[in-house]
């Protein structure tokens, strides 16, 4: 592994500061389980890792009647722990974490960090998209707000700017009746990565249905599915996400394989959703 510096700033104002300075050469490192990987097999070589642990406001995870707020030192395993979050109406999003690797894992990783890794893979990301999240960013022109889906721009790539980093990811208290659900495909019954994933979300109060497709595209699928929210329509909800889905065929899965479990999923994402 090459060698680099690190430090630990006590606030996000020093951590905006020090990327600044590095001019492009640090990394931020929240849980370290994807980005210590990147170091060792090369894929990133920064001279500087900020760990983000040292700023304590970016370990608080609020949970009231607006939403969740959780900040980017915030371990998935708290998400589980916190009753508001793993019992309230966020049900994808609890669902997806504790899908998410596994426990020891999710002792160390973040949400922030699944996130901003930007993997197509990543299980949080479309129970976030369909939960109308959005990412607060800090950096050296002040803060910024991005919704989930857009801060993710391609394979480990995101829209963040130059000595920007994400503090916290905000998730709308979703309306009184909401239903959301999440399901995973992956190649073992153990933990692993997801070969496609989906998120649903049904919203009695504004009419709304949203589905989410990740694992497939670089990017993850959102389908307005408004239309059908008093009538849903399963197969057509079927065929819509297939006429979204670019999956590849990789160590995981193959394209045909990707695209069943796809339909298989949303059929059965729609068998548990409330009807009324
Ligand atoms: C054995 C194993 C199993 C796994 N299984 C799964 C799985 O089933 N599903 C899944 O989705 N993932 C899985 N992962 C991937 C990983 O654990 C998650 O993506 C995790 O949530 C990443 O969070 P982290 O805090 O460790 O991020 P880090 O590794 O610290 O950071 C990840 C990337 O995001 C950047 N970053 C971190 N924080 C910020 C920020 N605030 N602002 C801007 N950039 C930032 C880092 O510089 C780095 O590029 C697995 C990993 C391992 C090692």
């Amino acid at each position: 592994m090459q060698s680099f510096s690190y430090e630990k700033p006590g606030s996000t104002a020093a951590i905006v500061a020090r990327l600044a300075e590095a001019g492009g050469t640090a990394r931020l490192l929240a849980g370290g389980t994807d980005l210590i990987g990147q170091i060792r097999s090369r894929l990133v070589k920064p001279s500087l890792v900020l760990d983000l642990k040292g700023a304590r406001e970016l370990a608080l995870l609020g949970a009231d009647a607006s939403g969740l707020s959780i900040g980017a030192a915030v371990i998935l395993n708290r998400l589980l722990e916190e009753r508001a979050v793993s019992e309230g109406p966020y049900r994808a999003l609890t669902q997806a974490v504790s899908e998410l690797a596994s426990y020891n894992i999710r002792n160390r990783a973040t949400l922030v960090g699944n996130v901003t890794n930007a993997s197509p893979c990543a299980d949080s990301v479309p129970p976030l998209v369909v939960l109308d999240a959005r990412a607060e960013i800090a950096g050296p022109s002040g803060t910024r707000e991005l919704p989930v889906l857009e801060l993710i721009s391609g394979v480990r790539e995101t829209r963040l700017g130059p000595g920007e980093l994400v503090t916290r990811i905000r998730v709308p208290a979703p309306a009184p009746g909401t239903w959301s659900g999440f399901l995973k495909r992956k190649r073992v019954r153990g933990h692993d990565l997801a070969l496609a994933n989906v998120a649903l979300l049904r919203d009695p109060e504004r009419g709304r249905l949203r589905m989410s497709v990740g694992s497939c595209n670089p990017v993850p699928v959102l389908l307005d599915l408004d239309a059908m929210f008093a009538r849903p329509e399963v197969e057509r909800a079927v065929a819509l996400a297939l006429e979204r889905v670019r999956p590849i065929d990789d160590v995981r899965a193959s394209i045909e394989y990707r695209r069943e479990m796809v339909a298989v999923m949303v059929r059965r994402l729609f068998a548990e959703a409330p009807r009324s």
